[in-house]
């Protein structure tokens, strides 16, 4: 079987962009490396890939782990995935959006899944989100993403970056920042700068609560008003003022505080000392 390059492949099939699904194809092979040693591949590994492309990530992957399953809405891109990855039965394609795939069929009995993915940069947060919230039984997530999203998603309190998305990452997995990429490693060049990340999912999450829909409530409360204090924040939850006061005291943090400047222990503390109070 030839080797052929990103670029050799869309000519081949003289492949059009589509700018609203956010295709970026990868052809720097440097980066391409950092990204399959990064995620650890082996043949023990069920890899689901988001967005295959034309598929160079795809081969890669392919060629160390047990099985990829690689998810791509894109028709145009079905038969060319399918004719440039057939010498491989380990191979499956899913012509589905990766927002409404049934992850939970995906993976089955797998007991070691990673996800691999150059995202789209349109959904990389809903994506991210649905895979951390819906408690899909995965190990890692090595992704490409926007360098801006990579700095949120890593952020520390006290940043101008640090919201509900690193609380949501951080609340669920350990980051490592692999590699920033240029524009000049994709075709066509995006607008922005990309980031690796690899995101390992912790065995259990970052801080103990009681009930975690009135954790992330309280975090998201508190990030979408982030210039308020979070007493302030805090009465769009609805509750008697005297709950509220009696929660920060409970927690031990000051309701003049901003949300930005609480640790994720802090924001489980809150979110705990309100329930006890309901
Ligand atoms: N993996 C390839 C690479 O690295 O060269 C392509 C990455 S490109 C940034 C993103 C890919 O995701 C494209 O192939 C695009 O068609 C696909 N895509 C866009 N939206 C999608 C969605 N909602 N579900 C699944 N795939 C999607």
């Amino acid at each position: 079987m030839e080797n052929l390059s990103t670029k050799d492949i869309v000519k081949k099939y003289e492949f059009r962009f589509s700018k609203s699904l956010g295709q970026n194809f990868l052809i720097d092979n440097s980066v391409l490396g950092d990204i399959v040693n990064s995620a650890e591949v082996n043949k023990e590994d069920l890899v689901i890939e988001i967005g295959p492309g034309v598929g160079t990530l795809t081969k890669e992957l392919l060629k160390k782990a047990k099985k990829v399953c690689a998810i791509e809405l894109d028709s145009d891109l079905i038969p060319i995935l399918n004719e440039e990855l057939k010498e491989f039965d380990n191979f499956e394609l899913i012509h589905k959006d990766a927002l409404k795939v049934d992850f939970k069929e995906i993976i089955g009995k797998e007991d070691s899944v990673k996800v691999v993915a150059n995202l789209p940069y349109y959904v990389t947060t809903p994506i991210i989100s649905r895979l951390l919230n819906e408690q899909y039984k995965f190990k890692s997530l090595t992704i490409m993403i926007q360098k801006e999203v990579g700095e949120r998603i890593a952020a520390k309190p006290n940043t101008k970056e640090y919201g509900a998305l690193s609380i949501l990452v951080q609340y669920y997995c350990d980051i490592d920042i692999i590699r920033r990429v240029s524009p000049a490693s994709f075709i066509p060049r995006p607008k922005v700068d990309s980031i690796v990340l690899r995101l390992s999912k912790l065995d259990s999450p970052r801080a103990e609560v009681k009930d975690k829909d009135m954790f992330f409530k309280v975090v998201r409360q508190c990030f979408n008003m982030r210039r308020k204090t979070m007493w302030n924040a805090l009465k769009g939850l609805k509750l008697p003022g005297e709950t509220i006061e009696s929660a920060f005291k409970n927690a031990g943090v000051d309701q003049k505080r901003r949300g930005e400047t609480l640790s994720i222990a802090e924001f489980a503390r809150l979110a705990d000392s309100i329930c006890e109070l309901l």
